[in-house]
């Protein structure tokens, strides 16, 4: 198996010389040492599958403060903490305190709470066996969500703690799981858990780890997940604005998720994953799948016909039935199946 990424960025040393301490860092000077530690990140030596671990360079910020080393992960976590405060994970950007637990259009607040998290055998080849974390809260608010139970409905969520989820992780690893795969709803909002987990995980435990997504993290998000996730699971749901406007109530969706995507395809392995909507195979499966094998043509495409109403999908009667026999026929000779 590939070293996980994670395991290279942990190494990466920014700042080696006099060095005060991150939490008097502005905003700016904290992203400007989050660049020095991705570029040594881009730039470090391929050594067989992976990159040369043993990496360091000076920040040239020197101020009056401790001797430290300062490791990439550590100011990865220092711009999560800061971000919540006025959070910007997501393309909302809704800039809701979450340090103080306001939530936000995601419905999270400070904690990530969890729905279910189990080994999952059912998802694509290059991930399974899965240890899938269900995170609750979403980006998106999908008329038809398929797992609008575990995504919104607060009474079946429980809260794990740092040293719970290592722990829990540690004891799926050692039970077979290949790979994290985070999920929901959707992780955007939990990057600092996901950050924490990298910290505190040991360097013994090594599932890759999966980013099982609606593809709507900001140019923040996406900076913090360079170099931690292993493997990208956006889910590409519509091929135009409109409809993703009417069933998620989401603006400016494609510009979101093409530039989620190809962020994604530039930093790690993606698997795009599109759900089939009955009726949108012309706006959106057709356009989908047109912009695939335009920009990335080489990804693994993973159409799921399994589409059924639920949720509010029942006032949508466009929508309101399974994939009828006609569409999965022309289907197949689209997709070549
Ligand atoms: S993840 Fe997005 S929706 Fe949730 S609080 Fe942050 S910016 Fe707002």
């Amino acid at each position: 198996m590939k070293k996980c990424k994670r395991l290279i960025s942990k190494n990466i040393i920014v700042n080696n010389e006099y060095t005060p301490s991150l939490s008097i860092l502005s905003l700016d000077e904290l992203w400007k040492l989050h660049e020095i530690g991705r570029h040594i990140y881009e730039s470090a030596p391929i050594v067989g599958n992976s990159r040369d671990r043993s990496l360091h360079a000076s920040s040239g910020i020197k101020r009056f403060g401790v001797k430290k080393a300062i490791g990439w992960i550590d100011i990865k976590l220092e711009l999560a903490k800061r971000i919540m405060k006025k959070c910007t994970f997501c393309f909302h950007k809704c800039g809701a305190n979450r340090i103080n637990n306001e939530k936000g259009l995601c419905l999270v607040g400070k904690n990530s709470f969890i729905s279910a998290e189990y080994i999952h055998l059912g998802e694509e080849k290059e991930i399974i066996p899965a240890h899938t974390i269900f995170f609750t809260g979403c980006t998106f608010h999908c008329v038809y969500c398929q797992n609008w139970k575990g995504a919104f409905r607060q009474t079946n969520e429980h809260f794990y703690s740092q040293g719970k989820l290592v722990e829990i992780i540690t004891q799926r690893f050692n039970e077979g799981a290949k790979t994290v795969n985070f999920t929901g709803g959707t992780p955007e909002p939990h990057l600092l858990t996901i950050l924490k987990i990298v910290k505190y995980l040991p360097d013994n435990i090594t599932p890759l780890f999966v980013f099982n997504s609606n593809a709507s993290l900001s140019e923040d998000g996406l900076k913090l997940m360079e170099g931690i996730i292993d493997i990208y699971v956006p889910d590409f749901k519509y091929g135009n604005d409109n409809c993703a406007l009417r069933y998620s109530g989401i603006n400016n969706y494609l510009k979101t998720v093409t530039e989620n995507i190809l962020f994604m395809y530039n930093t790690a392995k993606v698997l795009v994953r599109h759900l089939i909507l009955p009726e949108h195979i012309e706006c959106c499966t057709k356009p989908v799948l047109d912009w695939i094998k335009k920009n990335i043509p080489d990804i693994t495409f993973n159409p799921m016909f399994q589409y059924r109403p639920c949720y509010k999908a029942w006032n949508y009667i466009e929508i309101a039935r399974m994939l009828n026999e006609n569409e999965i026929k022309f289907l197949n000779k689209l997709l070549k199946i």
